[in-house]
């Protein structure tokens, strides 16, 4: 079955007295089981916030999470521990997500002591997960400062994995890791989600290494999806002017085709969540911006009937022939 994570969760402001931010706006995911979903979109448009309040990592001071048909955002500590079973996270930095006075067994164990398992059972599951990750039986009980940042990375995903979740939110998973690291990682992880099933919400500022693994792609802009769909019809043929201007910046490995395309130009920076500019946020710095773009908010919808993509832009691409 699929896991849906519909209605809209927004982030308190920077400032004490400022007023709530609406980060994330109407976002909604729907995950089947061995699934990808790539998110992307420029640092700041609520990628990382929209990650942390599904594993209820932050709460939303405004709207909600729900999770399987049930609001997860106000949930007290005890109505809480069965989802933190199901849900888990992978962060970008591994050596600042793992406790450093911990040793990689404990850490590891952890999610499951949490969920009432025996010390002893946690730690021979550890040592499990330990090696499903490609790390060796020594490595138990070496303290994080003793890895390099591909096996911190490694630990980091064996704790996400040590209680079966349903899905793993990985926040820039591999952008903190040299290159020749980077490949490694995303392999793994592709061996352990046919391994084990699990959903993956990747999200990556990073649209080669999101071509690499996603099934889908949800692109993100001022905390709303703009555009969202199958990979291979995102990447051959984007149909908001945000994702044609972010996949324009890709580099192409075939030199000449590198020559022969178009480069789009974003005028201008991202705006503040906190001052978003009405009608569709995205008009200060779209090339095809019109005058209802100023004031109509576009929806995400289906744009060519019969595609399983959406779509919110009011002119979106390929222009109606005719
Ligand atoms: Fe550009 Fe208008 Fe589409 Fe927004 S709605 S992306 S401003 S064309
Ligand atoms: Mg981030």
């Amino acid at each position: 079955g699929r896991t849906a994570f519909p209605g809209w969760m927004a982030f308190p402001g920077r400032r004490a007295r400022s007023a709530a931010v609406r980060a994330v706006d109407g976002v909604s995911f729907d995950l089947a089981a061995g699934e990808t979903l790539g998110l992307v979109g420029e640092s700041g448009c609520g990628k990382s916030t929209t990650g942390r309040m599904i594993v209820r990592l932050l709460e939303p001071t405004a709207g909600s999470v729900v999770y399987d048909g049930r609001d997860i955002s106000r949930l007290r500590q005890r109505a809480l521990k069965p989802l933190r079973r199901e849900l888990q996270m992978v962060f970008q930095d591994p050596h600042s997500s793992l406790n450093p006075r911990w040793t990689a067994a404990r850490i590891i164990a952890d999610p499951l002591l949490v969920q009432g398992g025996s010390a002893a059972g946690a730690r021979r599951r550890a040592a499990e997960l330990l090696e499903l990750v490609g790390l060796l039986p020594q490595h138990l009980d070496r303290y994080p400062h003793e890895f390099s940042g591909g096996q911190a990375q490694r630990i980091g995903i064996a704790r996400a994995l040590a209680t079966g979740p349903r899905l793993i939110v990985a926040d820039e998973p591999v952008s903190a890791l040299d290159v020749s690291v980077q490949a490694q990682i995303v392999n793994l992880l592709a061996r352990l989600q046919e391994e084990l099933g699990p959903a993956f919400l990747f999200i990556s500022h990073d649209l080669s290494v999101v071509k690499r693994v996603c099934d889908r792609v949800a692109v993100m802009y001022l905390g709303r999806i703009v555009e969202t769909g199958d990979k291979e019809r995102v990447y051959a043929a984007p149909a908001h002017p945000y994702t044609r201007a972010l996949l324009s910046a890709v580099p192409l490995p075939d030199p000449a085709a590198e020559r022969a395309r178009e480069r789009i130009m974003l005028s201008g920076t991202l705006p503040s969540p906190a001052a978003p500019p009405p009608g569709c946020t995205f008009h200060p710095r779209c090339p095809k911006a019109r005058e209802v773009c100023r004031s109509e908010v576009p929806l995400l919808r289906v744009a060519t009937a019969g595609e399983a993509r959406e779509v919110a832009c009011h002119f979106p691409e390929p222009e109606p022939s005719g």
